[in-house]
This record gives structure tokens, C-alpha cells and sequence, in this order.
């Protein structure tokens, strides 16, 4: 049995990295500040003799015997992150020392949940993990791709210098059951939208494209990674390469849930990536053959599923 960390395990991919990780036999000490996470995603665990929640900011030092880590600490979709960008910056740099440092102390081997927002707004397209990126430093999407990328360099840097174990994935838009319904992502807002038969909010023309993952396909690509070959750091793209305009993706969700919500269009936000796909080659070549297994459709609709009996339940609790 393996003792395994997991930050930010109380929020959408933590949770079903969790679940997985227990089901397996290992222990899981799940480590979160609920700033984004819910004590409703991990409920079901609690009772289970392998799993232990704790409440901690993950930018102080934290201290415990593990083997392996999965550092998923950070908001991620661009309200929550932009909602205090400082703090941001600190999760993505300070959190990356800290897990960094327990790692070079316990000599624990550390996945780093990086994102395809280093690629920033791509001139390079679709992008390979030899592509830099395009990205502001001083835009409103910068504490997150700046803090996302000086954390890649700081796994790099624990490797070369201390020799710690690191493991580095970038992780393209993934939706599924457990997302916060108020966090602003696209998928997220577009089903709750269309389940209450509000308006579908388009920013922009609806033409800016991204490939949208299910959860259960990253989960397994996660752990493969933790598992691969101890040379291989990556990063590495984890993805579904199947690409969507936002008007595509609306007309899909409108269709699923049978709505009689209508698109509008409202302001482009400031450096938002006109498109977005990951060559996953590597991937399938260094994770034994990984690639995503469930397509749009498939996927939204068990995650309408869920938004479905979460919004029942909020309006049973209202009353
Ligand atoms: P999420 O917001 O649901 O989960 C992040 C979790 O981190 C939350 O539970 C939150 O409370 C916790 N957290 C935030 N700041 C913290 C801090 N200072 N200390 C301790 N815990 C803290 O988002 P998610 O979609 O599950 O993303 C998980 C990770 O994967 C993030 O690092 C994110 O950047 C990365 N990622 C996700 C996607 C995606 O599409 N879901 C894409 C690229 C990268
Ligand atoms: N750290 C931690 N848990 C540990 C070991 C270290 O949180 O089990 C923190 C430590 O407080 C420091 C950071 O990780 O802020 C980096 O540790 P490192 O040993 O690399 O640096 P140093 O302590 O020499 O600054
Ligand atoms: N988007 C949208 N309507 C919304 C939320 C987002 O049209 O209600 C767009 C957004 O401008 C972006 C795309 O959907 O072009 C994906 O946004 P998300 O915040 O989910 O992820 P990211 O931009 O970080 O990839």
C-alpha cells in the first residue's frame, strides 16, 4: 500500500483522483483550503479507514511521511483564479516549493498538475510540448499561466539540482461531475444555463475552438504518468484532441438537455485563446498506448446528469 498525497483533492479533478487512488488500495491524505473545493466531493470518502481530509493552505509548509504526490493545489478557471490573482501566484509558486521540498525530504516522488494555458494564446497549433507558447506576462490570465509555468521550472530545478522525482503533465480543458457549478468554465455554465432555461453566454463569435477531456480519461492518464519510467519527467499533453467551437459546444448542450435556451453573445475576455488541441503522441507513446476513451457527447451527457440532480437538490434545500 502506497501513502499518497493529493493537494487540492476536495475540488473537481482531486475528487475523482481520490476516489480512484483508494479504490486501488492505497492511502489517500487529501490536503485542500476548499477556496474552490467542496467537502460535498469528497463526503463519500470520509468513512473509509484509508482516507484522511485535511484543512491546509497549501503556500505554508506542510509536513508528512508520503510516497508519492499529486500537486493539484490551484484554482483553475479563470474567474476563481483572476478573483485574487496574488494568491494565485503564490498557490502556483510557493505550493510548487512546498510540495517540492516535503518531496526532497521524504524522497517522495511529485506529479505537477501544469495546464495548456503555458502554451498561452498558441501561434502553433496543434501544440507539442517542444512548443514555448505565446503567452502575456502581464495580462489578467498571467497569474495563472506565469504561476503554471515558474512552477514547471521549479520541478525542473528540484530534479537537475536536488534529484527529486518529478513528473510534470499539462492538462487541457477537463470537465465532468464534481465541477463547481459558479466556477465560470464553459462547460460548467453552459449546462447549468440550459438546465434552468437561461441564456447560453457566448463570449465573442462562438469560433474559438478548445478539445474538451472527460475526467475519467485525465484520472488514467495521471496515474499513468506517476507510474511510467523513472526518466521520463515530461511534460507531457493530456488531452482529447477532438476540437469544438464554443457555438458548437452550446448547440450539443442545448440539444442534451432538450432546453429552450437561447445563444447571445457577450464581450471576448481580454487574451482569450482563439484555439486550442494537444498533440498527444508523446502520450500515447510513453503512457502504454493512453488516449481518451469517452467523446464529447458521451461525456456531457453523465455530466448533465449530474448538474441535473445537483440543481434538484439546491432547489429542495431553498425551500
Ligand atoms: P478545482 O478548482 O476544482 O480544484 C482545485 C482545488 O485546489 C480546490 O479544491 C481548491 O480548494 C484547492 N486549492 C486552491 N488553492 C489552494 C491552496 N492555496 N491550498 C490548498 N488547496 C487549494 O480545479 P480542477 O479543475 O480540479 O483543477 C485541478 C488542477 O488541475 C489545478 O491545478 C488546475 O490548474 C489543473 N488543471 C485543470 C484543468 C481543467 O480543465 N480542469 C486544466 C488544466 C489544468
Ligand atoms: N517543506 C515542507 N515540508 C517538508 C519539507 C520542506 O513544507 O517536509 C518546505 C520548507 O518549509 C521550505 C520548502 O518546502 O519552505 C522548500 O524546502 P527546501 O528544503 O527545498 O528549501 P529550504 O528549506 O532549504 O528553503
Ligand atoms: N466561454 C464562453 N461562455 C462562458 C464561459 C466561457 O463562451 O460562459 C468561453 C471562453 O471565453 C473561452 C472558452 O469558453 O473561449 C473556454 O473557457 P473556460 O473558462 O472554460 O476555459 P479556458 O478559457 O481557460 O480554456
Amino acid at each position: 500500500m502506497k501513502r499518497i498525497l493529493i493537494t487540492g483533492g476536495a475540488g473537481f479533478v482531486g475528487s475523482h483522483l481520490c476516489k480512484r487512488l483508494l479504490n486501488e488500495g492505497n492511502e489517500v491524505i487529501c490536503l485542500d483550503n476548499y477556496f474552490t473545493g467542496a467537502k460535498s466531493n469528497i463526503i463519500d470518502l470520509l468513512d473509509h479507514p484509508h482516507f484522511e481530509m485535511v484543512r491546509h493552505d497549501i503556500t505554508e509548509p506542510y509536513y508528512a511521511e508520503v510516497d508519492e504526490i499529486y500537486n493539484l493545489a490551484c484554482p483553475a478557471s479563470p474567474v476563481h483564479y483572476q478573483y485574487n490573482p496574488i494568491k494565485t501566484i503564490k498557490t502556483s509558486v510557493l505550493g510548487a516549493i512546498n510540495v517540492l521540498g516535503l518531496a526532497k525530504r521524504v524522497k517522495a516522488k511529485v506529479l505537477q498538475a501544469s495546464t495548456s494555458e503555458v502554451y498561452g494564446d498558441p501561434l502553433v497549433h496543434p501544440q507539442t510540448e517542444s512548443y514555448w507558447g505565446h503567452v502575456n506576462p502581464i495580462g489578467i490570465r498571467s497569474c495563472y499561466d506565469e504561476g503554471k509555468r515558474c512552477a514547471e521550472t521549479l520541478f525542473m530545478d528540484y530534479h537537475n539540482q536536488n534529484k527529486v522525482a518529478i513528473k510534470i503533465i499539462r492538462i487541457f480543458n477537463t470537465y465532468g461531475p464534481n465541477m463547481n457549478p459558479s466556477d465560470g468554465r464553459v462547460v460548467s455554465n453552459f449546462i447549468v444555463q440550459a438546465l434552468q432555461g437561461k441564456d447560453i453566454t457566448i463570449f465573442g463569435d462562438g469560433l474559438q475552438t478548445r478539445s474538451f477531456q472527460y475526467v475519467d480519461d485525465l484520472v488514467e492518464g495521471m496515474i499513468r504518468m506517476m507510474n511510467s519510467e523513472r526518466g521520463f519527467l515530461g511534460p507531457v499533453n493530456l488531452g482529447n484532441p477532438n476540437e469544438f467551437t464554443m457555438l458548437e459546444l452550446a448547440q450539443a448542450i442545448i440539444e442534451l438537455t432538450d432546453s429552450k435556451s437561447k445563444i447571445i453573445h457577450l464581450g471576448l475576455p481580454q487574451d482569450d485563446p482563439k484555439q486550442r488541441q494537444p498533440d498527444i503522441s508523446l502520450a500515447k507513446n510513453k503512457l502504454n498506448g493512453w488516449e481518451p476513451k469517452i467523446q464529447l457527447r458521451e461525456g456531457l451527457v453523465s455530466t448533465i446528469n449530474y448538474f441535473d440532480k445537483l440543481l434538484v437538490s439546491q432547489k429542495v434545500a431553498s425551500f
